[in-house]
C-alpha cells in the first residue's frame, strides 16, 4: 500500500496523535516530516497517557518502524529523554526507531536565541514555544546547521562549532544582551548525543522509499497545522516549517506519486495557541466552557488555548492547499453540551462579505465571522463507535461541514482513547 498523510488541518492540536495511533495498527512505518519539539501529541491507550514531542505516534504498535525525517529539527536532549522515558515504561525501541542522517539538530544556542528574541519582541511576541525551533530552521536555510549525520563523526564538529559560536555568541551577547554559550559544554553535549543516538541514525529517506516500493503502508505524521504553514499560514504568526502536503514530500524525500491518501484532521470547533488573528475566537462564557470541557491547554507549554467555533472559510482554504481525500473530525463529544452550535461560513471584511482566507494578517484580524447556527444534540457521543449511533443533529452538523470543506468525513473521534473512534469509511485504498 502507499503513503497516507495525516495532516493538521487547522491551527494545530487537532488530535493528530490519537488518530495516528489509531491508524498505525495497519502501518509498517510511521514517519514524522516537519516541526520539532514545539509539537506535542497526546496518545492514550488502555488508560495510559503518553505525551510525545518528537517520536512518532506509531511507537505503541510493535510491528511499526518509527522514523524522524529530514524535514524535522530535533533537540537531541529531548529525543534522548523521550526514548529513555518510553523504554522505562516497557516500550522497546531497538530496531524500531530511526533518525534521519539529514535531520538538523536544535542546538543550545538556538534555544537561547529563541528565548532572547521572543523577549525582545515584547508585546509583539510571536508566541513561539521558545524551544529553539525557529532559529534551528534559520540556520538550516543559512547553511550553518548541524546534521544528525555529523554526530557520527563527532570530532569533526569542534571546529565548525567554534566558528558558529563566534557568530551566535556575538548576537546573543552584543545584540540581545544574554549570556554566551560555552563551546566546551556544547561540544561535550555533542559527544554525549553521539553515544546515545548513534545507533538510531540512518538513511530514513531510503528506508521509507524501499518500504513503499515493496508495497508497505507508510503513515506520514504531520505536526502543527495548515494555517500555521510558513508559506501559507497567517504570516508572521506561523511555524518555521511546512506542515502541509508539500512539506511531507520534502521532509521525507518521497515524491507525490507515492501518495495514496491525504487525511485532514479537524476539530469539531477551532483552537489556536499563541498570538495571531483568529476570526472565530470566543472570548465569552461559551469559549471558557469549551476550553474547560476539552481541557484545551497545550501539551508542550501548558498554555491555555484560544477557543472558537468551526471556521469553514479557513477549512476550505486548508482543503484546497492539501487536497484532502478524507476528513477526520475530532472532539465531536465536546459539542454535546450546547443548545446550538455555530459554523462560520464567510467573513465580513471592511463592510464586504468575503469567502477567501486573506493573506495579510492585518486583514484577517479585521475579519468578522458570519455564522450559521445549527441545533445541538442532547445525547452524549463519547465512546460511540458506529456512525448510525450518533445523534441525528450531530450527523447533520457533520454533513454541513463536509459540504463546506468539500471532502467526506471518514473518521469521527468521540473521545481521547483509541477505541473511541468511528470509522465511517476506510481511508486506505483497497
Ligand atoms: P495533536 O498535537 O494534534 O496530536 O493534538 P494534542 O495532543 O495537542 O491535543 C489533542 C488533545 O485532545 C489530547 O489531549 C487528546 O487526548 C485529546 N483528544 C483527541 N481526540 C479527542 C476526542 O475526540 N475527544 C476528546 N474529548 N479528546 C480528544
Amino acid at each position: 500500500m502507499p503513503a497516507y498523510a495525516v495532516l493538521g488541518a487547522q491551527w494545530g492540536d487537532e488530535g493528530k496523535g490519537k488518530i495516528i495511533d489509531f491508524l498505525a495498527r495497519d502501518a509498517d512505518i510511521v514517519a514524522r516530516f516537519s516541526g520539532g519539539n514545539n509539537a506535542g501529541h497526546t496518545v492514550i491507550n488502555s488508560g495510559e497517557k503518553f505525551s510525545l514531542h518528537l517520536l512518532p505516534c506509531g511507537i505503541f504498535w510493535p510491528q511499526t518502524l518509527n522514523v524522524i525525517g529530514n524535514g524535522v529539527v530535533a533537540d537531541p536532549d529531548v529525543l534522548i529523554k523521550e526514548i529513555d522515558h518510553l523504554q522505562s515504561r516497557g516500550i522497546d525501541l531497538t530496531g524500531r526507531f530511526m533518525l534521519s542522517e539529514r535531520t538538523h539538530l536544535v542546538m543550545p544556542y538556538h534555544i537561547r536565541l529563541d528565548q532572547l528574541m521572543e523577549d525582545a519582541r515584547g508585546t509583539g511576541a510571536l508566541g513561539t514555544t521558545r524551544r529553539g525551533i525557529g532559529p534551528a530552521y534559520s540556520d538550516k536555510a543559512a547553511r550553518t546547521g548541524i546534521l544528525a549525520a555529523d554526530l557520527l563523526d563527532v570530532d569533526e564538529i569542534f571546529q565548525r562549532l567554534e566558528a558558529i559560536l563566534a557568530y551566535q555568541n556575538a548576537v546573543i551577547t552584543k545584540v540581545l544582551g544574554g549570556p554566551a554559550i560555552s563551546l566546551k559544554r556544547t561540544f561535550d553535549k555533542c559527544r554525549k548525543w553521539a553515544e546515545k543516538l548513534g545507533e538510531f541514525i540512518g538513511p530514513v529517506d531510503t528506508v521509507v522509499r524501499e518500504s513503499l516500493d515493496e508495497g508497505g503502508t507508510v503513515l506520514l505524521e504531520g505536526a502543527q497545522g495548515a494555517l500555521l504553514d510558513l508559506d501559507h499560514g497567517s504570516y508572521p504568526y506561523v511555524t518555521s516549517s511546512n506542515p502541509t502536503i508539500g512539506g511531507a514530500c520534502v521532509g521525507l524525500g518521497i515524491h507525490p506519486r507515492y501518495m495514496g491518501g491525504i487525511l485532514g484532521v479537524f476539530k469539531a470547533y477551532s483552537t489556536r495557541v499563541g498570538a495571531g488573528p483568529f476570526p472565530t475566537e470566543l472570548l465569552d462564557d461559551t469559549g471558557e466552557t469549551i476550553r474547560d470541557l476539552a481541557k484545551e491547554f497545550g501539551t508542550t507549554t501548558g498554555r491555555p488555548r484560544r477557543v472558537g467555533w468551526f471556521d469553514a472559510v479557513a477549512a476550505r482554504y486548508s482543503a484546497r492547499l492539501n487536497g484532502y481525500t478524507s476528513v477526520v473530525l475530532t472532539k465531536l463529544d465536546i459539542l454535546d453540551h450546547f443548545d446550538t452550535v455555530k459554523i462560520c461560513t464567510a467573513y465580513e471584511l471592511d463592510g464586504e462579505v468575503v469567502s477567501e482566507f486573506p493573506a495579510s494578517d492585518t486583514a484577517l484580524d479585521r475579519c468578522k465571522p458570519i455564522y450559521e447556527e445549527h441545533p445541538g444534540w442532547d445525547k452524549p457521543t463519547p465512546s460511540i463507535t458506529r456512525r448510525d449511533d450518533l445523534p441525528k443533529e450531530a450527523l447533520s452538523y457533520m454533513d454541513r461541514l463536509q459540504e463546506l470543506i468539500g471532502s467526506s468525513v471518514d473518521i469521527i473521534s468521540t473521545g481521547p482513547e483509541r477505541h473511541e473512534t468511528v470509522m465511517a469509511r476506510s481511508v486506505f485504498s483497497p
